[in-house]
């Protein structure tokens, strides 16, 4: 593992998820306008990729002066002078909770510096260890005031080796709806190959965290499954088939986000099936901290074809789809 300050990094993703709680509480206030692929972007995302990256470079981590994240600095041209104000003062914010409000944009020219690190390119860059930030992951899921998730890994050649989710509306523990939002959340960090551990957004070192694991086996036997709350994110008849192959009766919980990865870590979920449309192709932000989480806590994650997971700079390979489960269940392959 690399020598890495796990508090630093920490410290800056639970600042920068209560930041984007206080931010989804006051949505209908935000700018948000439709990116070029129609996803939607708002402040909020802009917030924290300029926050997380802010921190990171702050606090002396390591390979944070250019990262793969998801947004870049085009879209403050169609947002306007409100959109740049807002930005400054959320990235503030999580800054001054961090306890690094020097570190904090106040000009343009420095947000913008700060998205287009983001723009990082691993392969033709030439960096075999980078991180892969989603800021927002889920903004459809924030845009509805339910689940959504910052998601940070850290990739080694192909392989997410640490991962950092911090899920803002996501109870800590078990409930029965997943729609609401927890008054806390959680936020979960996992080495692979040393553990994962989880606590409440709350946390700011390590210490404060508990030890996770995926389940040992799916309780009587009844296989837990999360889906994509967006049908459009899925083929829904393999996903069908898949489910109906592996002996799933329970109603899938379906959330928005990365949340789903750490709901598999934690052992409250014991399958995420994530079966692609035909030409879709997965982005590395959506699946590098999760991933990095999941394998930390004992689970697989695998393309449908059932090979590891590998990133592959701004992109994930996953021939079929991904399938993350504890190592109790399988997926017969269709
Ligand atoms: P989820 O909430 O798990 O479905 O994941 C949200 C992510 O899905 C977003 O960050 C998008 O990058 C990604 N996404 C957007 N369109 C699609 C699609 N057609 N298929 C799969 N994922 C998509
Ligand atoms: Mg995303």
């Amino acid at each position: 593992m690399p020598d890495l300050d796990l508090d630093a990094v920490l410290s800056a993703v639970s600042a920068a998820s209560r930041v984007a709680k206080r931010a989804a509480a006051e949505r209908a206030d935000l700018a948000d306008l439709l990116k070029d692929d129609r996803s939607p972007v708002t402040v909020a995302d802009l917030a924290v990729q300029v926050a997380v990256t802010a921190a990171m470079r702050a606090a002396g981590v390591p390979h944070s002066d250019r990262l793969v994240g998801e947004e870049g600095s085009d879209s403050l041209d169609a947002g306007g002078a409100k959109m740049l104000a807002q930005i400054i003062r959320l990235a503030g914010d999580a800054l001054v909770d961090a306890d690094l409000q020097t570190a904090a944009p106040t000009t343009e020219a420095a947000v913008r510096e700060l998205l287009d690190a983001g723009g990082l390119d691993p392969a033709s860059e030439d960096r075999d260890v980078f991180w892969s930030l989603d800021p927002i992951d889920g903004t459809k899921g924030f845009l509805r005031g339910q689940q959504f998730a910052l998601a940070l890994g850290l990739v080694e050649g192909d392989a997410p080796i640490i991962g950092f989710l911090g899920c803002p509306h996501l109870p800590l523990h078990a409930t029965d709806d997943y729609g609401a939002a927890d008054p806390v959340g959680s936020i979960y960090v996992g080495v692979v190959g040393e553990g994962a551990w989880a606590g409440t957004t709350d946390a700011t070192d390590m210490t404060s965290l508990d030890s996770i694991a995926v389940s040992p086996s799916p309780p009587g036997d009844r296989v837990r499954v999360c889906l994509s709350y967006e049908k459009a994110h899925g083929d829904q008849d393999r996903t069908s088939a898949a489910l109906e192959a592996t002996g799933v009766s329970t109603t899938p919980i379906r959330i928005d986000s990365q949340c789903k990865y750490a709901m598999v870590a934690s052992g409250r979920a014991d399958l995420y099936l994530r079966l692609a449309r035909e030409g879709y192709r997965e982005k590395s932000w959506d699946h590098a901290g999760g991933c990095a989480v999941v394998r930390a806590a004992g689970g697989v994650v695998e393309s449908a074809t059932g090979e590891p997971l590998r990133i592959d700079g701004r992109w994930v390979d996953a021939p079929g789809g991904i399938i993350v489960r504890t190592p109790a269940i399988t997926v017969p392959s269709d």
